[in-house]
């Protein structure tokens, strides 16, 4: 298959049909366009199929009909490692690896300088504990590793993606209670990240997509209802 070529980073889904049983559907008919550099939000109750939109854009499973592009190419025509390496996903849990916290955002980009690593952490907020090692891991007795709060952990998550810089973003959102400073700190780093990327927002909560270009509202595997913040807010 050819790698994928891209340009603009329209992400387009066209009338997805997807089961992971065949007798149970999730997602029956999903049509919507991620403009190029632009945020769409998809939110709806737990179980509505949020997740299983991201997991079909990696091509982790297959629609069984309709089709998902990337500037026109159909996904399931392409290299999967071209179509992995041009979308970033920022998780809601990360697991950091054994060493520094600058190693973890340096992460399977092992050629990006010094410099490149520390305007990432600084733009996440993290580069003050970049040299620091977290805890729990093999950290030599009688040094205390850092322990990083879920926050903490996911802006590392976030310094990794913008210093990978895909052109396509799938964000998933923290559902777990995070205090609203550490919220808005998260909310300002992840806006930094996806500000001209063509982004998808997996989102748990209306309040945090207020700034998204569309937001999409599945129910039981449609969508239910779409529409700027503000217009989903006046319909009630
Ligand atoms: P959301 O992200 O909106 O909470 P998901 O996309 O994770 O929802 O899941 C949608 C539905 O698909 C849920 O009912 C879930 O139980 C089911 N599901 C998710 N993954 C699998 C799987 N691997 N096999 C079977 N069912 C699954
Ligand atoms: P890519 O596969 O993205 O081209 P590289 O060729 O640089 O990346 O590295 C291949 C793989 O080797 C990486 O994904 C990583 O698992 C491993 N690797 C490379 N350098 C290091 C390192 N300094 N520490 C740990 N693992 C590394």
């Amino acid at each position: 298959a050819p790698p994928l070529a891209v340009s603009d980073a329209v992400v387009r889904f066209e009338n997805v049909h997807f089961a992971y049983v065949p007798e149970r559907p999730i997602l029956r008919g999903i049509s919507f366009t991620v403009p190029a550099g632009r945020t769409v939000a998809i939110v709806g109750p737990s179980g509505a199929g949020k997740s299983t939109l991201s997991r079909l854009l990696f091509r982790f499973y297959e629609p069984q009909s309709g089709r998902i592009t990337v500037d026109g190419q159909d996904i399931a025509d392409v290299q999967q490692d071209s179509l992995r390496a041009a979308i970033g996903m920022v998780p809601q849990d990360t697991v950091l690896f054994n060493d520094t916290i600058g190693y973890n955002v340096r992460y399977g980009r092992w050629e990006a300088s010094e410099e490149e690593v520390r305007e990432a952490a600084r733009l996440a907020q993290i580069d003050r504990f970049i040299a620091a090692l977290p805890e729990g891991y093999d950290t030599p007795v009688g040094e205390r590793g850092l322990k990083l709060s879920g926050g903490e952990k996911q802006r590392v998550a976030i310094a990794r993606t913008i210093l990978k810089g895909p052109p396509i973003l799938v964000l998933d959102e923290a559902t777990s209670a995070l205090d609203s400073f550490t919220e808005r700190e998260i909310q300002d780093a992840l806006d930094r990240v996806s500000r001209g990327r063509t982004t998808l927002v997996i989102a748990h909560r209306l309040s945090t997509v207020v700034g998204a270009d569309e937001i999409i509202v599945l129910d039981q595997g449609r969508i239910a209802e779409r529409g700027t913040h503000g217009a989903l807010l006046a319909q009630g």
